[in-house]
């Protein structure tokens, strides 16, 4: 057993001298892992890190951080008409919160086309 963990330490600093690339082994479930710069390398030892594989499994929480969208999340209401607006994407939703931005119906009232924007339009 002693053999086997020096062994393991020692194949944590082994350097790939051709490839230019600075490996160690997840010390969880022993996956070879590669790093660009030794100082990588080093502060992944130091921190313990895992592989990717390892905590996807240890925190299974990242990976459905996602959750899923309600329509609750793609309403809003426009601050004008007070007209409930459905948007496509909750991201779409929160820019127009953050922009209050009202309704497509509303949008004409208060920016009325003027004369310049006509033309500008035509000369597209
Ligand atoms: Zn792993
Ligand atoms: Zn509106």
């Amino acid at each position: 057993m002693t053999n086997f963990i020096t062994r393991d330490i020692e194949k944590k600093f082994v350097k790939k001298e051709c490839e230019n690339i600075w490996t160690k082994n997840c010390p969880r479930c022993n996956k070879l892992l590669s790093f660009s710069t030794k100082y990588n390398l080093q502060r992944s030892i130091d921190s313990g890190s895992l592989c990717q594989g390892c905590w996807n499994q240890l925190m299974p929480r990242i990976g459905k951080r996602q959750k899923t969208i309600t329509e609750e999340d793609l309403k809003r209401m426009c601050p004008i008409c007070k007209n409930e607006v459905i948007h496509t994407t909750k991201w779409v939703r929160d820019d127009a919160i953050r922009k209050n931005k009202v309704c497509k119906h509303c949008k004409p009232i208060i920016y009325p086309p003027t004369k310049e924007r006509i033309e500008k339009q035509r000369k597209k």
